[in-house]
């Protein structure tokens, strides 16, 4: 008989063998989302140090993550053996960037101790190179041009490779010069950003051939997992590697291409087969991961998009239960109705790490906090910060504890000069010496400093100004609502429009968390009731060891799995999101969609999919619609289950209305005024009565009184 396969192959169906014993020669798995891409990719590694075809130094294994190159490692060693310890070559694309780099710096000007830039540092250096420049930074932003340096640096553009057409957008055509400057500025500091530690090795590889065929000779295999989100810089960087000995197989799956907004480009995935003639195509169908219900869902909705290299799935699971949709009332109830499901499932024996909670964006995690950290259950924030952690919400929060608790020096000193009101280290120090020597707090200290003659007159003139804000702050907070205090000390203090100034993407998101703190406000008696339960929350940092809920983006989710996965928001507006809507092609709206795929495909056998009949977007009360996902679902792989009724008429009732897909669906059409007063919206003032609402009202009615508004037609 023959001998029993060794560990590693035991268990994989054919075509996931064929990929692992496939080691001579280019090979691309092509396959959908459970398939097993990287749990072959795994074994792959295992054949080829098993049967010594390499050692493990001469193996350049890249992850998406450091989190699945820690797991990758992990379970190579748990098949093979310790000799994973040994493997150099194993990581982010960044962290090998990195290690390459070291060993070649002195070869772009650089020293092997070279320090790598985090986002701030970086900002800050271009913000010097603008005002030495005498560029107006208000108008061009440090922010944007780190954006353009960042895009030019994904594609592998170095400073002299760029046309004119590709700097026009930044300060009438100066992008390039300032791209130039920076890069001498961080040559000066021995600095690097993230950006070029792809950058400068394409540089050195394309430039010194000694180096390059020292790597293309110690590579004999080279792997790559989440292909389909590689960018520029990375797809030469591997092709100049591979070139040689072309031992390497990249596994991707082009439905779950998420990241072009980062620069990737799914075409990779085309080019491959025509850089590497020959290539061997791989597509495994089986999927391991999800039952029959969940796979339908997914592929329903994908099915709708265009220009897909198409893939069959299918699964030996149990057919389980169907998707759920759950139309709720608002926010809130969504959070307590998806504590409710989580704490059902414990009681039925599952542990908390078996649920992930998915959002689109990253503010919406704060309703989730809230509500777990209300009864009690742990929850991790996987790929970001704890909301209350943010640093804008950080800011706000400083503004607030300064008038509600004007002793907080930690405070005073975070928002002194943040927004920049020219008080530099030197004037604050000047006010920290002032409270040491009279024992009083910063505050304090800084309105007396006002009346001495230690400060410059700007300083003087700013800090003057600014605790005549707090004192008016503080007296505006006898009278206004907590959360209108908010919202004017955020505008009043210049730092909203410190995010608005800000032309970078990210910026958005922290307006958007800025909103969601003041609608997290609106929950609370008082403003100081409000700052305990944050002081409580931040406290909340229980230990590692511990089961808990994950919470995190749709992005961060990447690769991962969970037996049950809550898909929430799934409103117009919020997912897709509002900016994929705005934008308006097509493009960008089949990304969503992508995004929806790898949602769904997350769970193994439960996905619950929520939606709210009503947001609070910027303190207003708006009823939102359905995503128009939610109607893509297969009818006989999903089941609606509302709290009202009324809920699946609601979004067949909107979808009915639109024969195109694309048409522009912003928050809030079809809304009639009766449904505002009926939602308990209060139509001359919106945003007014900052009490807590109650809305248990005969919520059933209402909804109804609004899909007969929308009119009832024929079924999408
Ligand atoms: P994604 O596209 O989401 O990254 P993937 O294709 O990389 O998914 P994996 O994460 O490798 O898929 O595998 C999905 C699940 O299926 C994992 O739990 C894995 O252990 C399991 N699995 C993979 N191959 C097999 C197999 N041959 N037999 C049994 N289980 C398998
Ligand atoms: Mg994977």
């Amino acid at each position: 008989s023959p001998p029993a396969d060794p560990p590693y192959l035991q268990g994989l169906n054919e075509p996931q063998r064929d990929a692992v014993l496939t080691t001579e020669g280019p090979v691309l798995v092509l396959a959908g989302a459970g398939t097993g891409k990287t749990a072959a990719l795994t074994r792959r590694l295992a054949h080829l140090l098993w049967t010594r075809k390499a050692y493990p130094s001469e193996i350049l294994s890249v992850t998406f993550t450091n989190k699945a190159a820690r797991e990758m490692r992990e379970r190579v060693g748990q098949l093979v053996g310790d000799v994973v310890e040994g493997m150099p070559w194993l990581g982010t694309f960044h962290a090998i960037g990195a290690k390459m780099l070291r060993r070649h710096a002195e070869l772009v000007g650089l020293h092997s101790n070279f320090t790598i830039l985090d986002t701030d540092d970086q900002l800050r250096l271009l913000k010097q190179l603008i005002q030495a420049e005498e560029l107006d930074e208000k108008r061009w932003p440090a922010r944007q041009l780190g954006g353009l340096i960042d895009s030019w640096k994904n594609k592998g553009l170095t400073p002299d490779m760029l046309d004119a057409g590709d700097n026009e957008s930044y300060a009438n055509g100066r992008g390039q010069h300032m791209y130039a400057l920076y890069q001498e500025r961080l040559k000066a500091l021995n600095a690097c950003d993230f950006g070029d530690l792809l950058l400068h090795m394409l540089t050195i590889l394309r430039t010194h051939r000694e180096v390059l065929e020292q790597y293309q000779q110690r590579f004999r295999y080279i792997m790559v997992d989440e292909y389909q989100d590689t960018n520029s810089v990375q797809y030469l960087w591997l092709r100049l590697l591979a070139q040689e000995r072309k031992n390497i197989c990249c596994v991707g799956d082009d439905d779950q291409s998420i990241y072009s907004w980062r620069g990737a480009q799914v075409e990779n995935i085309l080019k491959f087969e025509k850089d590497f003639p020959g290539a061997k195509v791989i597509r495994l169908e089986q999927n391991y991961r999800s039952t029959p219900h969940i796979l339908g869902a997914a592929s329903g909705v994908i099915a709708q998009n265009s220009g897909r290299l198409g893939k069959t799935l299918w699964t030996e699971l149990d057919a389980g239960e169907k998707v759920r949709v759950i139309g709720v009332w608002d926010g809130p109830e969504e959070a307590r109705r998806v504590g409710d499901e989580i704490e059902r499932g414990q009681r039925d024996g599952k542990s908390l790490d078996d649920f992930a909670i998915l959002v689109r964006a990253q503010h919406q995690t704060r309703e989730f906090e809230d509500r777990f950290i209300a009864i009690g259950l742990p929850y991790r924030i996987v790929g970001g910060f704890r909301f209350y952690e943010r640093a804008e919400i950080r800011d706000a929060l400083a503004y607030l504890r300064v008038v509600a608790q004007p002793a907080d020096d930690l405070a005073f000193e975070r928002i002194v000069n943040t927004p920049k009101r020219g008080l530099g280290d030197k004037a604050v120090a000047k006010v920290h010496q002032l409270a040491r020597r009279e024992g009083v707090p910063l505050t304090t200290a800084a309105a007396r400093i006002l009346d001495t003659d230690e400060l410059t007159p700007q300083a003087r003139r700013s800090l003057g100004n600014l605790a005549g804000d707090f004192a008016r702050w503080r007296a505006m907070g006898e009278e206004l609502p907590h959360p209108e205090l908010a919202r004017q000390i955020l505008d009043e203090s210049g730092y909203t429009a410190m995010w608005q100034a800000d032309r970078s993407a990210e910026a958005a998101g922290r307006l958007e968390n800025l909103n969601e703190l003041v609608r997290a406000m609106e929950e609370y008696e008082t403003l100081g009731a409000f700052l305990e339960h944050v002081s409580l929350v931040m406290d909340n940092d229980a230990n590692a060891e511990e089961a808990k809920v994950t919470i995190m983006t749709i992005h961060a989710a990447k690769g991962l799995e969970f037996d049950t996965a809550f898909l929430v928001g799934w409103e117009e507006g919020v997912f897709p999101s509002q900016r994929a809507l705005d934008e308006g092609g097509q493009a960008s709206l089949e990304e969503e969609r992508r995004l929806a795929y790898v949602a769904i495909t997350r769970a193994r056998r439960v996905a619950v999919i929520l939606h709210a009949a009503n947001r609070r977007i910027y303190g207003q009360w708006t009823s939102s619609i359905p995503s128009r996902f939610v109607g893509e679902l297969p009818g006989e792989h999903h089941e609606a289950e509302t709290t009202m009724s009324g809920g699946e008429s609601l979004w067949r009732a909107n979808w009915s209305e639109r024969s195109d897909p694309f048409a522009d669906v912003s928050r809030g059409t079809g809304r009639g005024p009766g449904w505002q007063r009926a939602a308990g919206v209060d139509l001359k003032n919106p945003g007014g009565g900052y009490t807590k609402r109650s809305f248990n009202r005969e919520p059933a009615r209402v909804l109804e009184s609004k899909a007969s508004a929308v009119s009832f037609g024929a079924k999408p």
